[in-house]
């Protein structure tokens, strides 16, 4: 099976189940000359299930890119929700605030441009309201210190989503020297070792290649 095959999948699965979510600011991105590194279309809906799942009302997101997944995200946490997604390109920013009003529900975003590491104290300065779901997808190199982070922001029963943690397989490769798959095998053994969360990798393969989602659960005392 190749990436070819994967995407014919993943076109079927948009056309019968998932619908496209926003296929405009998929559009709108390539316009902008934005690289296609969005979640896919299946993807996308699978965060949106699951902050359904946990009725989530608050997400945080680590990387907006033009606000794909964002999209997605918003339309799970509803009207009252919030979605605080951060990102360090301002032309990113800008793209995905077009997007994001155009899909109709702008409001109920709040982007907040710089390095995500930057952006993280200062939100924890304001002591939200814990984060029902984190969903990261950024600099790679900074997964470890982005779901430290989400432990501060979320309470038990939170879900921290890290994601392209499988990285073609190259997770497997415990001599790798690419920083992006050490930065994979560092937040997965976080993950193991951290007693506050509990999780799995899952998977995937799609229009995207071959790669996957790192899932944690926040745990609590009675855990
Ligand atoms: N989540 C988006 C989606 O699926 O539609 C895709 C995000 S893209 C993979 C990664 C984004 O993270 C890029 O827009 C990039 O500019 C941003 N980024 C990279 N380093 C960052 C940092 N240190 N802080 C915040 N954002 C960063």
């Amino acid at each position: 099976m190749t990436t070819a095959d994967w995407a014919e999948v993943d076109h079927y699965l948009v056309e019968t189940l998932v619908g496209d979510g926003d296929s405009e600011t998929l559009r709108a991105n390539a316009a902008a000359g934005l690289p296609a590194i969005d979640v896919s279309p299946p993807q996308g809906k699978f965060l949106y299930l699951i902050a359904k799942s946990v009725r989530a009302r608050r997400v945080l997101e680590v990387g907006t890119l033009g606000g794909y997944s964002t999209t997605w995200l918003a339309r799970a946490v509803g009207k009252s929700g919030q979605v605080v997604t951060l990102e360090y390109e301002p032309k990113h920013a800008e793209v995905a605030r077009v997007n994001l009003e155009r899909a109709g529900v702008g409001e109920r975003v709040d982007i907040r441009v710089g390095a995500a590491l930057d952006s993280l104290p200062v939100l924890a300065e304001e002591q939200p309201e814990p984060f029902d779901v984190v969903f990261i997808d950024a600099d790679k190199v900074n997964n470890a210190n982005y779901v430290r982070w989400a432990l501060r922001l979320t309470r038990p029963g939170s879900v921290i989503i890290v994601d392209n943690v499988v990285r073609n397989g190259a997770i497997a490769d415990a001599d790798s020297t690419d920083v992006a798959v050490r930065a994979s095998r560092e937040v997965i053994e976080l993950i193991a070792a951290e007693p506050r969360l509990d999780g799995t990798v899952l998977q995937t393969v799609g229009g995207k290649g071959w790669d996957g989602f790192a899932y944690a659960v926040v745990l609590g005392e009675d855990d």
